[in-house]
Parts: C-alpha cells; sequence; structure tokens
C-alpha cells in the first residue's frame, strides 16, 4: 500500500503485514486513523483505516478456519 507524507510529499510503501497488524490494533482502539511514521522525516502521517483494511481481506482469520477443517 502506497503512502505519500503529506509533510514532506515522500512516497514509501507499507507492507501487507505491518497493515495487518495496524488495523488489527486500531480495531481493537476503535480508532479510525493509524499513525504512520514518515520514514524520511519520521512525522506522524494519520492513515484512514477504512483505507488500510482494503489491503488486508480478513484472510488470516478464514485461513485458519480451513486449516482446523481439513
Ligand atoms: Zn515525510
Amino acid at each position: 500500500m502506497n503512502i505519500r507524507c503529506s509533510y514532506c510529499r515522500n512516497s514509501f510503501n507499507l507492507g501487507r503485514d505491518f497493515i495487518a497488524h495496524a488495523v488489527a490494533e486500531a480495531d481493537e482502539k476503535r480508532q479510525k486513523h493509524v499513525g504512520v511514521e514518515c520514514i524520511k522525516c519520521r512525522k506522524m502521517i494519520k492513515v484512514p483505516v477504512k483505507q488500510m483494511r482494503r489491503f488486508v481481506p480478513r484472510q488470516e482469520a478464514a485461513a485458519e478456519e480451513e486449516e482446523v477443517q481439513a
């Protein structure tokens, strides 16, 4: 998932693992945004959880269930 820093205009990629973790944490805290630190200027960029969730379509839970059934 590509993020563009609104402070320094640097764009960088967020890994799927990172997003999955961040979304899970935001859900737990009932937050609508995830704070991501820009790799260049180190400022916090707020990314909507909704936007992140599209990159992690809850595959992990489903995959675990399948394994149990198989
Ligand atoms: Zn930046």
